[in-house]
């Protein structure tokens, strides 16, 4: 079966094909360590899973590494020169916040002034979200970079750089890339060097011009002796760009100069993945870097952007111990909830498509059990000629389709397999990729209804007998309770919804 994906580079849905035979080398983009991620992030970290498990799925070996970004950095990262306050500075201040508050438990972080403590602490957070959700390369120390432990190689690349005429010691001594030294500038996102005048949407800072070549060159390194994770360099005691972490650490796990996918959420499009491209073509010489360059869209709150720097954001373990939305769920339940809609489309997170989900795990869950009983729990292995099978994957090369590849599994585990032992065999295929199958024994949190809830939901059900009885004044009083709680109040044919407000 031929599996498209939508491919950035090219804007068009591709046959994909793996560069060499053997295996597909796979680069997501990860998380900064600063902080706890959210479920943005986890948004595009599961949509790289699906990708992962689905080629997979189709029978090839998929060699999957992400980064950890760790070095410092300046709040303003994406801008070319590496402006703002330094990241580990902000986070050391919210870490002793946080202690207080006990988001961060009293004993980590011992002393919030180490950024490496820092580091660490919301590195193993990640990782350990990251393992909840069934996120695969988070099993796998190997393949989950650090950038500060690779920051040799990426000296080797900015001098290989420099000596290829890539990239040059600026005026103020910062190494700097050169983007007019690369004619495929802006392949990727569009943003191509005539397009890009000074200032535009605030991407390339004015300020530093004098010192550099063309506006839009990006840093590689900056000397920097006030910073706080700082390392010696010919160029200076200092840090390096965010760019070159991507670049240098690709290149180096997966042992090729050209990948065969590349992923990150759609902010990385540009600049940051244009500049990976820039830099590690410009040191290898390929025209590629990546075969397909695949994004996710934003999950949105309230139709603005989840993020950190907005403060709307919930992490995992909000949602988990229910926190954003007064209804504990199962680790399945929000992995679901984060990969059911098309990844080339925004998706907003709202309580009731957490309940739908929380539905459709249960139905899983149930044909699981079902499916067990009726075969004494033997499974057999199915090709994928068997009819279900058949469908998802149609669904899933069909630039992963998972609202379609649902569409047909859960009426078919509302059915009643007369060949229940190969239907289990299916179903644990399925499970494979979208793994939001758990066994039964561990689903007790599924759907839980807390207290806060319940009483909301009384409220609700006295919303509508007071609609009923036409009692207008007695149900916009009940209105007014479920708002005044956090509530927006909807209404809908089968009576009141009430949806706790996000942000
Ligand atoms: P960061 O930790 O900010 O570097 O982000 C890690 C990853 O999450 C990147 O691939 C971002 O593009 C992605 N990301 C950030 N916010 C969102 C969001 N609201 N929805 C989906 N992906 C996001
Ligand atoms: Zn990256």
């Amino acid at each position: 079966m031929e599996i498209r994906f939508y491919n950035t580079l090219t804007n068009t849905a591709e046959i994909f094909q793996p560069v060499a035979s053997d295996c597909v080398r796979m680069y997501s983009c990860g998380p900064t360590v600063y902080d706890f991620a959210h479920i943005g992030n986890f948004r595009s970290f599961l949509f790289a899973d699906v990708i992962r498990r689905t080629l997979e799925f189709f029978g090839h070996k998929v060699h999957h590494v992400m980064n950890i970004t760790d070095v410092g950095h300046m709040t303003d990262d994406a801008s070319a020169d590496g402006a703002g306050e330094d990241k580990m500075q902000a986070a050391a201040r919210r870490v002793k916040e946080d202690k207080k508050s006990g988001r961060v438990p009293e004993g980590a972080v011992q002393n919030p002034d180490d950024p490496y403590q820092i580091a660490k602490f919301y590195t193993d957070a990640f990782l350990q979200d990251a393992q909840t959700l069934g996120v695969k390369v988070a099993f796998e120390s190997d393949n989950i970079l650090h950038a500060t432990q690779h920051i040799d190689t990426m000296q080797e690349m900015i001098a290989q750089l420099i000596a290829k005429g890539h990239a040059y010691v600026g005026q103020d001594g910062v190494v700097y890339y050169s983007v007019e030294s690369f004619p495929s500038y802006g392949r990727l996102s569009g943003n191509t060097l005539d397009r890009l005048l000074t200032g535009a949407g605030g991407r390339i800072s004015d300020e530093n011009q004098a010192n550099k070549r063309h506006p839009a060159d990006f840093m590689l390194w900056k000397a920097d002796n006030s910073h706080i994770m700082k390392w010696d360099s010919p160029w200076g005691t200092g840090y390096p760009g965010w760019h070159i972490e991507c670049s240098c650490m690709a290149r180096k796990r997966l042992g090729r100069d050209v990948i065969d996918i590349h992923t990150g959420g759609e902010d990385l499009i540009f600049p940051h993945h244009e500049c990976e491209i820039a830099q590690t073509c410009g040191a290898t010489g390929e025209d590629t870097f990546a075969r397909f360059w695949m994004h996710a869209r934003f999950l949105m709150v309230e139709g603005e952007k989840m993020s950190k720097s907005k403060g709307n954001f919930w992490t995992v373990r909000d949602v988990l111990e229910g926190r954003a939305t007064g209804t504990q769920v199962h680790p399945a339940v929000l992995r679901l909830e984060l990969i059911k809609s098309h990844y080339r489309a925004n998706m907003n997170f709202t309580k009731k498509g957490l309940l739908d989900s929380a539905g459709a795990v249960r139905r899983l869950t149930d044909f699981r059990a079902k499916l067990e009983a009726a075969c004494g729990g033997k499974a057999e292995p199915v090709e994928l000629t068997y009819p279900i099978l058949q469908e998802f994957a149609e669904a899933l090369a069909d630039d992963l389709n998972i609202a379609g590849a649902l569409g047909a599994i859960l009426p078919w585990a509302s059915s009643t397999p007369s060949d229940p032992a190969a239907a289990l065999g299916a179903l644990n295929r399925i499970n494979d990729v979208l793994s939001i199958a758990p066994l039964g024994s561990t689903l007790s949190g599924a759907a839980q209804v807390s207290g806060e809830l319940a009483a909301i939901e009384d409220l609700c059900r006295q919303l509508d007998d007071a609609r009923r009885r036409k009692d207008f004044a007695a149900a916009d009083g009940l209105r007014m309770e479920i708002q005044k709680q956090g509530y927006d109040v909807k209404t809908s044919p089968n009576g009141t919804i009430a949806e706790k407000r996000l942000a």
